[in-house]
């Protein structure tokens, strides 16, 4: 799905919010669409508001811009966001859905890159348990064709990397707090009945 743009607006979650029982409870996925990704969405609009020339802007141009420095953060932060925030509730879906392994050629490159699938499990979930504080991991494919397990801090993004997000795992604790309190590793490990792989160009 292409983003929208200027003003910006929520997108609407492609599934029921209990359809990711009982990976991920319908509390949480209300509070992280319709509070956490929606207070992205109007931050970036306030922000907006005043700058006619960054609203033309497509979101990824917007993270790849040389921005006001008055406004720069702010604009990162909310705009990467939305990039983030869009891809990771696309890349979910429910558990009878039977899309939550790759496609052929996709674990043709997964067990050339990693050895094994559950070798690359363990690498990427090790990485999701190591980001520091609030980010991302990330299953990146870039423009030189490799497929990269990456961390993203915060709400930075692939974009600047010309990379875009095969899998996008939030570890922000608004994403698992609620249902999973302290235990990052189990919410990490139950994704894996949910993830949907972004297919590649
Ligand atoms: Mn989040």
């Amino acid at each position: 799905m292409p983003f929208n743009t200027y003003p910006y607006e929520l997108p609407p979650l492609p599934y029921a919010y209990d359809a990711l029982e009982p990976y991920i409870d319908t509390e949480t996925m209300h509070i992280h669409h319709n509070k956490h990704f929606a207070a992205y969405i109007t931050n970036l609009n306030n922000v907006l508001k005043d700058q006619p020339c960054l609203q033309k802007l497509s979101l990824e141009q917007l993270l790849c811009s040389h921005l006001p420095a008055h406004i720069k953060t702010t604009i990162l932060n909310n705009a990467g966001g939305v990039y983030n925030h869009t891809k990771f509730f696309e890349n979910l879906s429910p558990v009878n859905e039977n899309n939550h392994m790759p496609s052929n050629r996709m674990m043709w490159m997964i067990q050339y890159n990693y050895g094994s699938w559950e070798n690359f499990k363990r690498i990427f979930t090790d990485t999701a348990l190591s980001v520091f504080g609030s980010g991302w991991a990330c299953l990146s494919y870039n423009r030189q064709r490799e497929l990269k397990i990456i961390s993203l801090a915060n709400q930075d993004t692939v974009v600047p990397y010309c990379a875009s997000s095969v899998i996008l795992c939030d570890v922000w604790e608004h994403a698992y707090y609620l249902k999973y309190r302290n235990m990052r590793s189990e919410y990490v490990n139950n994704i894996w009945n949910i993830l949907k792989f972004q297919e590649i160009e």
